[in-house]
């Protein structure tokens, strides 16, 4: 069965006649939009989607949410830190309003995907002019028309459609040298302590005409670094077997690699159940791709991962983590962790620092289990408070020395960075990536950003590698 519905042109159309009447509607006045993004990349991609659409309709970017006539919070619903905190900015802006009566604002993204927070929002957030779930982003100029024009509140939730594809959407991206694209939405795979599926809809990959086009652009406009993202962008390309074509990740990785330019490929995130090894023969192959692999493990007992249908084993793992090293020694390998899934047993959680230790992660982003109402793993017994926090500490200070340990051996080596900037903690400095994704902190001009830089190694710590310009 297929179940994406690609959006037709006309109906992309209809939403730039929207673009135009909002235009209108305010005779020319200047306007601006503040954009406010929780959660991962996909949603900073969305936002770019968003606040594209806002340029068109003669909105102004701003980052003063005071001088905004349209304000858009853009939510996440992986954990519910992401969720209160949403909630408590919007709450924040109702002063906003109070003073400027034309403001819009509008709540979208995962967390109002659900019915439950569409009631939150309704009761408790009276003057939110309008709310839309993730599937319907790309009508965002015909929401907020309606709610402007007819000055009442509108709620869109997803209508049960199994997702959908807009194309030709305009984007206005982030300044700097870096680029999301995303190359496929939703997920398939159900873990018992996720909400995407739900949120989110069915995998569905874009086409790669699609794909390639937007990249050989951004290619051309200069990008320096690429980004490609999906909740699980190494299934890319199982929806369209289904229709009858065979292309997966690895031969979009490869056909992207073909496009000229002075470019380097990243992506996230990734599943071990479709990490092949002919996607790692790409990456050993293709310079264009980084040496870096985001692999999440989330835990290292068989039992969890079992309670949390990952649907692979350590053993499958650890032999991910050998082929990748035995073809790119020099790789990084980092991953996610969360700590006290329910049922998790103090042997479970050794099995978890065990891998730490096996696998010698580069870095590692460690989250405490957060129960997410709908899913499995919400109705399962949950490990006390106290249990999960001192299993926390431990984690860290683990994969502390790991890192610490990796690191050392960096001090004194020449490292080639990609400038992004100056530091966000120490303007003095500047900021860099090697292609490993590791931090660099330099003394150095505001010529170098968008370049790359070679920087001799003077200090490591686990987090960040300090230097000076060769
Ligand atoms: S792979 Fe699992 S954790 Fe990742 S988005 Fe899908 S269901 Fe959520």
């Amino acid at each position: 069965m297929k179940q994406t519905r690609l959006i037709s042109s006309e109906e992309v159309r209809e939403q730039s006649e929207y673009m135009q009447k909002v235009r209108s509607f305010w005779g020319g006045r200047e306007l601006y939009v503040y954009i406010e993004t929780f959660g991962c990349q996909q949603n900073e991609a969305d936002s770019e989607r968003l606040c594209g659409m806002a340029v068109e309709m003669g909105y102004t970017p701003t980052t003063d949410p005071a001088e905004a006539d349209l304000i858009l919070i853009n939510t996440c619903a992986v954990r519910e830190h992401a969720e209160l905190k949403a909630l408590s900015i919007t709450g924040q802006f109702k002063h906003l309003k109070e003073k400027k009566p034309s403001l819009q604002i509008g709540i979208c993204g995962c967390m109002v995907s659900q019915e439950h927070r569409k009631e939150d929002v309704r009761r408790k957030y009276p003057y939110v002019n309008f709310l839309f779930g993730t599937s319907m982003l790309w009508r965002f100029p015909q929401i907020l028309w309606e709610a402007m024009h007819a000055k009442r509140r509108t709620f869109h939730l997803d209508t049960g459609d199994p997702g959908n594809i807009a194309e030709g959407l305009p984007v206005r991206r982030a300044p700097g040298h870096k680029a999301w694209v995303s190359i496929m939405y939703g997920c398939n795979n159900f873990c018992t302590y996720c909400v995407v599926p739900y949120v989110r809809g069915r995998e569905r990959s874009r086409q790669p005409a699609c794909i390639l086009e937007e990249v050989r652009t951004l290619a051309a406009e200069g990008y320096r670094e690429i980004t490609l993202l999906g909740q699980n962008v190494n299934s890319y390309g199982k929806d369209l077997a289904a229709e009858g074509e065979r292309y997966d990740f690895a031969d979009l990785l490869s056909d992207i690699c073909k496009i000229p330019g002075d470019f380097q490929i990243r992506f996230m995130t990734s599943h071990p159940k479709d990490a092949s090894e002919k996607l790692i023969d790409v990456m050993a192959r293709e310079p264009k791709i980084a040496k870096a692999f985001h692999l999440p493990l989330q835990s290292g007992s068989d039992n969890i991962l079992r309670a949390m249908n990952r649907v692979y084993n350590r053993e499958h793992y650890l032999h991910l983590i050998d082929y990748m090293r035995e073809k790119m020694p020099d790789i990084a390998i980092t991953t996610d962790i969360i700590v006290g899934f329910p049922g998790e047993t103090e042997e479970d959680f050794e099995d978890t620092l065990d891998m730490l230790r096996r696998v010698g992660y580069d870095n590692i982003y460690s989250f405490l289990y957060s129960p997410r109402k709908g899913t499995p793993a919400a109705e399962m017994t949950p490990v006390p408070q106290a249990i999960k926090s001192a299993r926390f500490q431990r984690l860290l200070d683990t994969q502390y020395e790991i890192a610490a340990r990796k690191v050392a051996g960096l001090v004194g080596t020449l490292q080639t960075v990609l400038v992004e900037g100056r530091s966000k903690t120490d303007v003095t400095r500047l900021t860099g990536r090697t292609e490993q994704n590791r931090l660099v902190h330099f003394e150095g001009d505001d010529a170098l950003i968008g370049r790359e830089a070679v920087i001799r190694i003077t200090r490591a710590e686990p987090h960040a590698l300090f230097g000076e310009l060769e």
